[in-house]
């Protein structure tokens, strides 16, 4: 096995990374370094083989090392490598914004660039309270959440977001509030959209009871929450939210980070689910993850309100934006591959294979430590049971473990998570899941 000094590492270059979402101690007793990607596989520092089963972190559905990509990289880096804000543009940021909006579903037409998902996240929920103040209702500024949700890691997005540990430790956040999560154990092993739980959605009108419309400005939920888990929305829930929404002059925002560009069929979640909302939040896929980029869309009335005031017509509608907004080479990056999605046509090949992913995840639903198996698209997340005790089983070791035998998966809170790259073929999902049936069995001793 590679050493750290076959990789070129010294101990103190490892000591010196405090790295992200990665518990630093056990990685660093045990180094397991990604050296390689092409295609469909990792490669680790002795070149082994590793499947892609998340698509980097539901990023790179196009499959890693795009040629296509990394020329139109390579060409930016040489024509534009950076272009500043403050009233200078350049062309392929508007290329790009319109592009985006051939995705999005009819009336969301207007983007704004962030360079990523809990970027977007923040700067969703800004333009939602600012967009109140300018319409002459500044009172409505409270955030709707739900449990389970993710919104990334700044201040606005660990709000909303409904996943404990990720806010416990930060002190306060912003004014916020939450509805109920959507998993419900009579919905457990359905395959797909589950039926029950529509009502859940009433839950927004439980909130508006408690603290009036008058002061809140949007809520914001994941069409399909990708972390918690692959939990896709019940039947019915998402325009029910929408339908009380309108009711009550809240925004609703769909974070579709994970959801926009195809992992679930179509150019969005929301056309997947068959319900518009007022603004998408977008990154990850956008760029196939090659560059970090995220994007929001929204609709052109909300841009417009920004747009008719009156003053300096240099005076900032919106005093928001980042450095790296908009950047060319992330532009560049994106606009290949989006034209990739397409001219490969990867939300059908997505919606081929999403039968068969269904069942090879559902057949391990047979396992005694698999509590539940939910899906949506190419996305499927196990629940391991996870009551403390002799049959709780980790689901950081069946990654681990998974590792080991030439697949990369993700663990989160109770669950397993898999999400392969769109030209997936069947046999390679049977094989994936093969492997996942055996870790599971061997590390709950029946194999
Ligand atoms: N929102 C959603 C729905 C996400 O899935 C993620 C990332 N998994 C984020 C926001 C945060 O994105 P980033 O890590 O790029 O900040």
């Amino acid at each position: 096995m590679a050493t750290l000094q076959d990789m070129g590492i010294t101990q103190n270059q490892l000591d010196s990374h405090w790295m992200a979402y990665t518990g630093n101690r056990q990685f660093k007793q045990d180094p397991r370094m990604i050296c390689q990607a092409k295609g469909k596989y990792y490669f680790d520092a002795d070149g082994r083989k590793i499947f892609d089963g998340l698509s980097g972190l539901w990023t790179c559905g196009l499959g890693h090392g795009r040629q296509e990509i990394v020329d139109a990289i390579a060409q930016q880096a040489s024509q534009l490598d950076y272009s500043p804000a403050f009233q200078f543009g350049h062309p392929k940021s508007f290329q790009l914004a319109e592009r985006i909006t051939e995705f999005m579903p009819e009336g969301l037409n207007r983007v704004f660039f962030t360079g990523s998902g809990s970027e977007s996240a923040d700067t969703s929920l800004k333009i939602a309270r600012a967009y109140w103040r300018k319409k002459g209702l500044a009172s409505k500024t409270k955030l709707i959440g739900r449990g389970k949700g993710y919104h990334g890691v700044n201040f606005g997005g660990i709000s909303v977001g409904g996943i404990g540990p990720n806010r416990a430790i930060f002190g306060t956040g912003v004014d916020s509030a939450h509805m109920r999560h959507t998993v419900l154990p009579e919905n457990a092993f359905t395959k797909g959209q589950p039926s029950q739980g529509a009502e859940l959605a009433n839950d927004l009108i439980d909130l508006i009871a408690m603290h009036d419309a008058s002061n809140i400005a949007a809520v914001i939920v994941e069409p399909m929450a990708g972390s918690a888990g692959v939990i896709p929305p019940p039947v019915g829930y998402l325009k029910l939210l929408r339908e009380i929404c309108d009711q009550h002059q809240i925004l609703l925002i769909f974070d579709e980070v994970i959801c926009a560009f195809g992992r679930l069929g179509y150019k969005t979640g929301a056309e997947a689910c068959g319900v518009t909302p007022d603004i998408i939040n977008m990154a990850k896929q956008l760029t196939n993850g090659v560059v970090p980029m995220g994007a929001v869309a929204c609709k052109q009335e909300i841009y417009d309100t920004f747009m008719d005031e009156g003053g300096p017509n240099y005076m900032l509608e919106l005093p928001h934006g980042y450095t790296y907004s908009a950047h060319p080479i992330a532009c560049a990056a994106a606009l290949a591959s989006l034209d990739l999605l397409e001219k490969e046509h990867m939300f059908e090949q997505v919606r081929e294979m999403s039968p068969i992913l269904e069942h090879a995840a559902h057949q391990l639903g047979q396992l005694d430590l698999v509590s539940d198996v939910r899906n949506m698209g190419l996305a499927a997340g196990l629940s391991l049971v996870h009551a403390p005790g002799e049959s709780a089983l980790n689901p950081f070791l069946v990654a681990q473990q998974m590792w080991q035998k030439g697949y990369y998966v993700r663990y989160g809170a109770d669950t397993i998570q898999i999400a392969p790259p769109f030209n997936v073929s069947a046999a390679e999902i049977d094989s994936l899941f093969n492997a996942l049936g055996d870790s599971i069995n061997q590390l709950s001793g029946q194999a």
